[in-house]
Order: C-alpha cells, then structure tokens, then sequence
C-alpha cells in the first residue's frame, strides 16, 4: 500500500547521522564493551521519592483519563515557576501539559505553521528538529549559527531567511554544543521574530544546566510574550525522561487552540505521572542542582584534561549535558573520526554533522557516564587525536 509522504518524508531520507549510534549499539550487544557517550539520558534514575508519590497516587486510583490540557495543579505550578523565574506574569491558561518536550515541539509548530509554511531552526540542532517541522507539513529552513561566533546566531543571518518565514525555532542552554545563548544574541533574535512577524518557539528543556551566567528565557523580552511559544519538560531537570512530561507556554489564545491538538493526538498525560511531576517541582531547587550536579563535575573533568591540548579544542561549555570538542585540526571529519574512535577504542560520541553542517569538524560528548569513565574516555579520545593531528599521518586502524 502507498505511504503518505509526511510519514515517509520524516527523517529526510539517507543517513540519519546516527550511524556510531546504531553501530556502537551492535557492538554492545554483541558482547563488546563500548563506553556510550551518545545520548543525552542521566546515568541516575529518577528520585525515588517521586516514583513513590507516582505508586501512591495511583494506587489511590489516580488512573482514569485526567484532564487533557492537563492537571489545573500541576499547570498552576509551572505557571507560578515561570512567573517567578522570568517576570512574565504566567497563569494556568498559559500552560498546556503534553507527554515530554517532543510533543510540546511538534504541538507548537502545529500551533504557528500551516502546511507548506517555512519554519526556521538553527544549525546546529537538536536531531528530530527537521522531521518535527516536516511532521507538520511545514518546509524547515537552516539557519547557520557559525563555530567562529561561538556557535551564537546571528540577527542579520535569521532577517536574510526570514522572507516567507512563519516561526523560528531556537534551544537554549543548546544541545549539541553546550552553549547559552548570550542577552545580546537573545536580543537580536527578539528584534529579527519582531521585525518578520515571527513565532519564536523557544525550547528551553535545559533551563536548570547552566554553568555560567543564568538562563534567560526571550519570552521576558520587551514584546515577546505574545508571538512566544516556551517548550519545558521534566526529562532533564528530573532525569524524568521515561515518564514523558513536558508543557508549552504561551499566550492564552494559541495554548487554547493547542490543546485541541491533545484531544486528537495523545489525548493527555496520564494523571499519576502529572502528579508526580507535581510532587516533584515542590521538592524546589535542590532536587534540580542534585541532578545537575554530574554535570558541573564533569565538565569540570573535560577542562582538566583539555587544557592545553592543541589537537582538540573544547566550545565553551555553558550548559546542558554536552561539551562538544572541534576537532578540526585533525583534518578529520566528525564522522570519520567517530567512526575510527569507535573501531580503535570502544568509545562512541556523536559526530558533529548529525546535528548540522554547521557542527562538521566537531564531536558531541555526552557527559553521561560515571566520572572516571568518563575521564578516561576523554583522555583516550584526546590521545587518539594527538596522533592524528594535521601533518602528521598515522594509519587509522581498522
Ligand atoms: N529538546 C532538546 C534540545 C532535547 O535535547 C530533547 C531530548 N534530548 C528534547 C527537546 C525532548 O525531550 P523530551 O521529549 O524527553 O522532553
């Protein structure tokens, strides 16, 4: 039977750049160790306390249908913390709940484009970012932020795409490279939103991993409320990432709209997870910086080892769980030194060109493992450079 093409036509066709991914799994179950430094999941669970409120309330007999906008509790909750946290008075009618940050992507673009609409993203961009703007049945458009601007998008880069445009799709603190977009960066992008008669979606799911500076969400910036769209969700700030709670905020009318996408798509969130994701944002910050705190240790780590290495170079690590290493000087692509790492040492990390042109020559390292794993992976990958540097040829092995 013939296949529609938006089914189809979702991950763009060819290679999906998670080639190390998928081999590094084989090798795995295949019985060869492998130390994973690909995917952006916690190496803790998720809190007991809050998977025993999840078992309590369910047990209790929170398990009919809830509420498909979601829960007005847990809805009041993140409107209170986005109020407090960004100084834009936030209510519940502000809030959708959806299952993860995913939906709340895929429900936000829905919300701003109609088919055949132009959406912009940045490259580098988070992998399912192209196939969430085409599952809506808009054209998704790239707009470089360069390695030599540290990876900040540039205004004038996003006013020259923005002809035909209907939304721009921006993540901060970002995944892949690690880096918070700076007040002057957040600035631009609000002028080049306000000046095309843009939608900012914003996805803002690292917003408790920021190591330098604070977070600032451009939802607060001077006429952003209204043409704002906020993705949130629970995976990251809770390493909740199997139970598949996330929001939208934005203004009243659009998150009205959006819910109707709910009612014909996941038909809500079950009420015993939103619970928890309840129970959880009032344990308060010290449950976010507790499973934050891997990650300052480790990026810690990742400093130490890479200072004063000249075959691999670091992008400043501001935020989220990544440090993405340039590795240009190798001459090396990303994927062919993913690829030749993975075959010599057992190590897998992302090559920079799964996320976007703009990544090529670069490695994301998930910081994902145990500290010592983790320092030992990177000093292995370090050493496996050093002997690759430009100029000086060495046969990769196999
Ligand atoms: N946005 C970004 C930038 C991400 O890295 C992820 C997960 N890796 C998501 C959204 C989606 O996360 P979830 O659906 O688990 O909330």
């Amino acid at each position: 039977m013939k296949l529609s093409k938006r089914i189809t036509g979702l991950t763009g066709g060819g290679s999906d750049g998670w080639d190390v991914f998928n081999r590094a799994r084989a090798m795995i179950a295949a019985g060869t160790p492998v130390i994973e430094l690909t995917q952006g999941e916690h190496d803790i669970r998720t809190a007991p306390a809050i998977l025993d409120e999840m078992h309590r309330v369910a047990k209790a007999g929170n398990t009919g249908y809830s509420p498909v906008h979601g829960t007005p509790a847990l809805r009041d909750a993140i409107a209170a913390r986005v109020t407090a946290r960004t100084g834009v008075p936030t209510t519940r009618d502000n809030v959708a709940i959806t299952p993860g940050g995913q939906p709340a992507l895929f429900a936000s673009h829905s919300t701003a484009c109609d088919p055949g609409d132009t959406a912009l993203f940045i490259d580098p961009y988070y992998a399912t970012y192209p196939g969430t703007i085409r599952g809506v049945g808009a054209v998704p458009r790239a707009v470089a932020a360069r390695p030599d601007h540290g990876f900040q998008p540039l205004e004038a880069d996003i006013a020259a795409a923005a002809d035909g445009a209907r939304s721009l799709l921006i993540n901060t603190p970002n995944n892949p490279t690690g880096v918070v977009y700076t007040e002057a960066t957040l600035t631009g992008i609000a002028r080049a939103c306000r000046d095309h008669d843009l939608w900012l979606i914003s996805d803002e799911v690292y917003d408790t991993q920021v190591w330098t500076g604070t977070h600032l969400s451009p939802r607060a910036l001077p006429g952003m409320a209204d043409r704002t769209l906020v993705i949130g969700s629970m995976s990251k700030s809770h390493a909740m990432t199997g139970s598949r709670v996330g929001w939208v905020v934005g203004p009243a009318e659009a998150i009205r709209h959006l819910v109707n996408l709910s009612t014909h798509t996941t038909y809500g969130v079950p009420g015993f997870i939103q619970d928890a994701a309840l129970f959880a944002l009032n344990q308060g910050p010290a449950l976010e910086a507790q499973v934050a705190a891997p990650f300052l240790r480790r990026r810690a780590i990742a400093a130490g080892v890479l200072n004063g290495v000249n075959a691999v170079t670091s992008v400043p690590c501001d935020g989220a769980m990544y440090v993405m290493l340039d590795i240009r000087a190798t001459a090396m692509t990303g994927e062919a030194f993913a690829n030749a790492l993975l075959d010599a040492e057992k190590i897998a990390v992302m090559p920079g060109e799964s996320f976007g042109r703009a990544a090529a020559g670069h490695l994301r390292v998930a910081m994902t493992v145990d500290d010592a794993t983790f320092e030992d992976a990177l000093r292995r990958l370090v050493a496996f450079a050093e002997a690759r540097l430009a100029g000086k040829p060495v046969e990769i092995s196999a």
